[in-house]
């Protein structure tokens, strides 16, 4: 016997109706690529959504057509979250910041027939253009621009393209299961593969992290997604903001902590979210400048490792709740996040922030489970670590395009992360699996290596690495970026490990470089450290 109850498709035009209908007012402030600062809504974004949906379908694509963006956080962007998804054609975000070559490839694996892109984009997608036999139409996202017709013959403008379609679209329906959106991981395992979200998984996801011991938006709050929308869907904070009918701030293509401290104070951000890198230069600033980030009262800090010191800063100086959160592109991407029990309510002061370090526990609809290299279970006691599989409501199936059977292990995708688990399901991420140092047959996490380096007040950043040793197989090599104005020596940055870590542990050397080489998401592109100090142990 069947459920009497109703069975309407989850489709990501409904939260763009729910957003129109009940927070239709709410505002919506988006700093454009010229750094000026447009105030609209969420009634103005489902209204253009709802023409541009009808645009695209005036062009005749097939159904699930990809349309590609190259584009900031901002207004048109969300606009074109909606308007492509809603209508029934995949919203394949890109990465500006891959390389040309990448771009190429990924442009044209995913067949994109449209491509929009911000005006910081017109330079690249002119040299671009004649590699990319796929794309029938080229988007500039902005108003009517004479110049740039003769850089991109046959060049649309977003604002005059959107006139060509009806206000009065009707969204259609169509199995929850359909292809909403597509990301591409940034590719520092290998070769960009696609991840294929539907409207079903992004929905359920939205619902996910809008539980209060995972993200949970308000329409209290005014959201800032510092990650980009670029990147596995700015967490997918554009779904889940509509949901809860969200106040939002997005911050456009000035992601420098002056920049961010400046959005904070004058729109009274409340959450924000990001990569730990990004935190580095706001809390500079905020130091500096003396802002006091008033407004502020949560960060959700994914992505990498979020260093206990950072979240000891935005609490101690700021009044500044963090979540710390993990997932991936292939989880759309929330996995975990950190929250407090009940039960940890009266835990001394020192131990309850202990607990917040970690990665935090599974959301409903995600779980969790550690292996060894035979597949075998390992048990959730806090110590024992190994690869971490997950499975769920908004985990991937297969890769878009790509057939390899042995990607599921009994239906869990393995995360190609190492990890602990706790009896009360707290995980903590000991290191990506290439990344961890294997020392003698011991294992080093270089994240809690690095967690200890950048709480020294002389350096700026710091990353570890395995380099070659010739007797331990690998060692760890402290690489340390110098905070401005100070200068550590060696012995002082190898002696702040002691009592904190075992000796065996501690790196081998230091090496000063002015700058860590980031991918383009913003991660520290360790295999590149692992191959410039390469030779730094051998001889
Ligand atoms: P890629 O960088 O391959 O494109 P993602 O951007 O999806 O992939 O990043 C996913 C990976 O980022 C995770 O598998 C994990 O290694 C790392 N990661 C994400 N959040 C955290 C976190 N809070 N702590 C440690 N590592 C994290």
């Amino acid at each position: 016997m069947l459920g009497q109850m109703m069975t309407q498709p989850l489709l990501i035009s409904s939260l763009i109706n729910h957003a129109d209908r009940y927070h239709g007012q709410t505002e919506i402030f988006s700093v454009e690529t010229d750094g000026t600062v447009t105030e609209t809504s969420w009634g103005q974004v489902a209204k253009n959504a709802r023409k541009l949906a009808s645009a695209l379908t005036k062009l005749g694509l097939e159904p699930q057509a990809r349309i590609g963006t190259l584009a900031w956080n901002n207004r048109r962007h969300l606009e074109i979250y909606y308007g492509t998804s809603g209508a029934g054609f995949v919203c394949h975000t890109v990465n500006p910041r891959l390389f040309p070559e990448q771009l190429t490839y990924i442009i044209n694996h995913a067949q994109d027939r449209v491509l929009f892109f911000d005006a910081t984009f017109i330079p690249l997608v002119a040299a671009l253009q004649e590699h990319l036999p796929d794309v029938q139409h080229f988007v500039l996202m902005g108003p009517r621009n004479e110049e740039v017709i003769a850089q991109i013959p046959g060049v649309k403008f977003y604002d005059e393209f959107i006139e060509t379609g009806d206000a009065g679209f009707l969204w259609p329906s169509f199995d929850e299961n359909t292809a909403s959106s597509l990301c591409y991981t940034s590719g520092t395992t290998g070769h960009p593969k696609g991840v294929l979200y539907s409207h079903r998984s992004t929905v359920l996801h939205s619902f996910g992290s809008n539980t209060r011991d995972v993200i949970g938006f308000s329409a209290m709050d005014v959201v800032m997604p510092v990650v980009p929308m670029f990147h596995v869907n700015a967490w997918g904070s554009p779904y889940a903001c509509a949901m809860s009918g969200s106040r939002m701030v997005l911050p456009g293509p000035g992601l420098h902590g002056e920049a961010l401290v400046n959005l904070i104070d004058t729109y009274g951000v409340t959450l924000a979210m990001g990569v730990p890198t990004i935190w580095q230069g706001l809390l500079a600033h905020a130091e500096q400048s003396g802002s006091k980030l008033a407004s502020l009262q949560r960060t959700v800090i994914g992505g990498a490792a979020c260093p206990p010191s950072m979240i000891e800063i935005f609490r101690e100086a700021f009044g500044v709740d963090t979540i710390h959160a993990w997932g991936m592109s292939e989880m759309s991407p929330l996995g975990t996040a950190n929250h407090p029990l009940a039960k940890h309510r009266d835990l001394p002061l020192e131990e309850q922030h202990k607990l917040r370090e970690s990665q935090g526990r599974p959301c409903y609809g995600v779980e969790l489970k550690i292996v060894d290299d035979d597949g075998n279970d390992l048990p959730h006691d806090g110590e024992t670590q190994g690869d971490l599989l997950v499975r769920g409501y908004w985990v991937l199936d297969s890769y878009f395009q790509m057939q390899d059977e042995n990607l599921l292990q009994d239906g869990w995708f393995a995360t190609g992360d190492v990890a602990t688990l706790d009896a009360d399901g707290y995980m903590t991420i000991r290191d990506r699996s290439k990344d961890i140092i294997k020392s003698g047959g011991e294992w080093i996490s270089s994240v809690e290596l690095e967690n200890i380096a950048v709480a020294h007040p002389k350096l700026a950043t710091a990353a570890v690495v395995g380099v070659p040793h010739p007797k331990w197989d690998e060692r760890p090599l402290l690489v340390a970026v110098k905070a401005e104005g100070e200068n550590p020596t060696e012995e002082e940055l190898l002696s702040f490990y002691d009592g904190k870590i075992a000796k065996w542990q501690v790196p081998d050397k230091v090496v000063f470089v002015e700058a860590l080489p980031l991918n383009a998401t913003g991660k520290i592109m360790k295999r590149k450290l692992r191959a410039d100090f390469e030779n730094t142990l051998n001889g």
